[in-house]
Formats: C-alpha cells, sequence, structure tokens
C-alpha cells in the first residue's frame, strides 16, 4: 500500500497529465458529435496541436523537466472550465504534497492568462497567498493576501488567514486591526478574542517596562472584554505602582469569578518584573506581592474554601513561607468538611506530612492513594483539540482557538 502510494506521488504529475489527456479527448469527441460550427479540418488541427503540446510536456516529465512540463501543459490548455478545475485541482495537489514551488508556478501561470474571469483570476491569486502561507514565506504571504482584500473586503477566510499570521508572529497591532474588520466583516463578534490581543501587547509593554502605556492598552482590552488575562496584568500593574487597595479589590473580584484560576493567579504573579526592571523595583514589588499574599491567607470565605484550586493555593503559599502546621490545619479542615475527594489534594497532604516528619501517617495515606490513581497529569488541557501543556495558553498552540484553556490537577 505505501509502495502505491509512492509511486502515484512520484509520477503524479504523469498520471494528471494522462487524466487532462483523457478529458480532453473526451471534449474532442463530445464535440466533433455535437458541433457542427467548426468544420472537421479545423477540429482535427487543434486537436493535433493539442497532443504535440502533451507529447513536449512528457517529454519533459521523461527528462526531469517539470517546471518547463507545467509550462507546456498550461499552454495546450484551452481554458474551458473544466480544464481551469482541473488545474486547480493540479495546484492544490502539488501544494498538499508540500511541492510550493510548483504550486506557485501553475497559479501564477493561471493568473497571466488573458481569456479567464476575473472570478477566477481572484481565486487563483487566493489559492496562491495559500501556497506561500503552507510555505512559510511570511512575508509573501502577507502581501498576496493584502492583495486578495484589495480586490474584495468581503472575504472573511482570507482575514481570518492574516489575523492567523499576525497572532503567530506576535505583531498584536496588525492582528488587531484584522479581527475588528473579522468581525465587521463576518459580522461575528471577536470581543475576547481582541481582548486577549490587546492584553498580550500590553504584556509586551509591561515587560518594556512601559507601565503607563501597558495600563492604556489594557483598558482598552477590558473594554472589549474583561477577560481573566486582563485582569491578572492590571492587577500587577497595581503592584508595580504601589496601588495596594485597588490590587486587593481586584483579587477578590477575580477570585470569586474564576476560583479554579487562583493556582495560576498567584503563578503569574509570582513571575515578578522583567529583568530590565531595576533590582530595587523588583524587590519593592515582591514586597508589595507579599502583603497580597498575606490577604489570601487570612481570608475566611465560605464558597471560596470549597474550591479545591483555592486550598490547593493556600497550602503551597504557606509551605512556601514554612508555615507547615497551618498548611496542616488547613488541609484537615478541608479533607474534614468536604464531601469530595481529592487526589493531588491527598497527595500534597501526604507530602506535607513526609515534610513534618510524621512517615508512619503518610504512609497510612500512601497505598489507598496509589489505588485511585488512574489518571496522567498536566496542568492545563485546550478543550477544543486536546492538546495538553504544562504552560499556560491563552491562544492553544495546536488549533490556535483563543481561551479554551481548562486547568486539571497537577501533582
Ligand atoms: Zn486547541
Amino acid at each position: 500500500m505505501d509502495v502505491l502510494l509512492a509511486w502515484i506521488l512520484e509520477h503524479i504529475l504523469a498520471i494528471i497529465a494522462m487524466i487532462v489527456t483523457l478529458v480532453l479527448l473526451f471534449h474532442y469527441f463530445i464535440e466533433k458529435e455535437y458541433t457542427t460550427r467548426l468544420s472537421k479540418k479545423y477540429r482535427t488541427s487543434i486537436f493535433e496541436t493539442q497532443s504535440r503540446i502533451f507529447l513536449n510536456a512528457t517529454q519533459y516529465l521523461i527528462s526531469g523537466n517539470r517546471d518547463l512540463a507545467i509550462k507546456e501543459f498550461l499552454n495546450a490548455m484551452d481554458l474551458n472550465r473544466e480544464t481551469i478545475e482541473t488545474y486547480f485541482a493540479l495546484g492544490g495537489l502539488f501544494r498538499s504534497n508540500g511541492e510550493i514551488e510548483k504550486a506557485v508556478s501553475i497559479h501564477r501561470s493561471l493568473m497571466a492568462k488573458d481569456n479567464i474571469s476575473d472570478l477566477t483570476r481572484l481565486r487563483a491569486l487566493k489559492e496562491l497567498a495559500i501556497d506561500f502561507d503552507k510555505g512559510g514565506f511570511i512575508d509573501k504571504a502577507i502581501e498576496t493576501y493584502k492583495d486578495v482584500l484589495k480586490i474584495g473586503r468581503d472575504q472573511p477566510d482570507v482575514i481570518l488567514a492574516l489575523c492567523r499570521i499576525f497572532e503567530d508572529i506576535e505583531d498584536w497591532d496588525e492582528a488587531y486591526s484584522y479581527r475588528l474588520m473579522l468581525s465587521k466583516v463576518a459580522n461575528q463578534n471577536q470581543s475576547e478574542t481582541i481582548s486577549h490581543l490587546l492584553v498580550q501587547k500590553a504584556k509586551q509593554l509591561f515587560e518594556n517596562t512601559n507601565y503607563a502605556e501597558s495600563m492604556e492598552v489594557l483598558d482598552d482590552a477590558f473594554k472589549f472584554a474583561p477577560s481573566v488575562s486582563a485582569k491578572i496584568l492590571r492587577l500587577k500593574l497595581y503592584l508595580v505602582v504601589g496601588n495596594i487597595e485597588d490590587a486587593k479589590t481586584l483579587l477578590l473580584e477575580v477570585l470569586r469569578e474564576r476560583p479554579m484560576y487562583t493556582s495560576f493567579i498567584f503563578l503569574s504573579l509570582s513571575e515578578g518584573l522583567s529583568e530590565k526592571e531595576s533590582e530595587k523595583s523588583r524587590e519593592l514589588y515582591l514586597l508589595r506581592l507579599k502583603s497580597i499574599k498575606a490577604l489570601f491567607l487570612s481570608m475566611q470565605d465560605k464558597d471560596l474554601d470549597n474550591s479545591p484550586s483555592v486550598i490547593l493555593s493556600k497550602i503551597r503559599l504557606l509551605k512556601d513561607e514554612k508555615m507547615l502546621s497551618d498548611a496542616y490545619d488547613t488541609i484537615r479542615e478541608w479533607m474534614k468538611n468536604s464531601k469530595v475527594s481529592n487526589e493531588v489534594l491527598k497527595i500534597e497532604y501526604v507530602k506535607l506530612l513526609i515534610e513534618m516528619g510524621r512517615e508512619q501517617e503518610a504512609l497510612k495515606e500512601v497505598v489507598p492513594l496509589l489505588d485511585s490513581m488512574h489518571h496522567s497529569f498536566t496542568r492545563h488541557y485546550c478543550s477544543q483539540c486536546g492538546y495538553n501543556s504544562d504552560n499556560i495558553f491563552w491562544r492553544c498552540p495546536q488549533c490556535r482557538e483563543w481561551e479554551t484553556i481548562q486547568f486539571r490537577w497537577k501533582i
């Protein structure tokens, strides 16, 4: 089977040449039967010319010169609807076969033809853009997609392709403007995604210690959608400028809204400031972060304490501070009150017991725990495509959807 497939791929052009020839022959005989307008002699001469060109093309194929072969084929084309379709199919085949140059050459030749409709020309231009895109020629792809849009803006697939490219190369300004265009043209709400794009831009500014501008861009992000990523960055900015009160209020708001995100929130906050920032500012930031953590640990909120994510975060923060007995009390309290069992919290409990030197108790917990374990764990996964990662991703690297991230328990 593999051998056959390899053979087909190797001889794909020859096979298609055969098919095209058969199509032409078919047309020839159909026309021969039904057309009376052209004289028999004239029709015969057209057929002979086409046959000769195909013969040339086949010779080029045999001598391995595929480019000239393609050129000959295109010359041979009496471009009616069927043959144009054949060429689009051929171009697509080359592209999916990774032979980008040949796909490009077919689509370019098609565009250069005089006797095709504007619609066909536009379609060839679009295909050309996709060739560049798939071939990784980013600049050419961008330029060609933009050319397509110059002809007509009402093409959501092309706009979406541009969005994807600019998001890939992290050009957030361009990505932003094309998302805006997409929301108008496709009449689809893009607010959530646009908010994420602006947060990414604000993050770039944040990393460059340009905090005032970062805050401005973030404000724009909030106008589109108050995404969690926007709130976390705003929280960081509050800590940078020393606005502790607002930071506390915002933290409570995010925790109540999305308790699942608790451990991630503290993970992001703990990343601290960029290396470009002065030693002194970075220390100051960590000091302010500490007071926020203290607030979180002192919170007695019944709703929040029902969430395993909140408890886990508390335990980890307490362990970081070497407050082991407080961590122990917190976990015992949760285990006593909670109706659902949680493997990660139990593992955390075992680790804590060992750290406290209570090995005998730890041992007793381990065996039933091992029996109940049947999952493999990564911290996050994509609800859309199932992509797994320990890193946080607002945009899935696999299916490239925004905010499809789901949280899982990590041991
Ligand atoms: Zn995905």
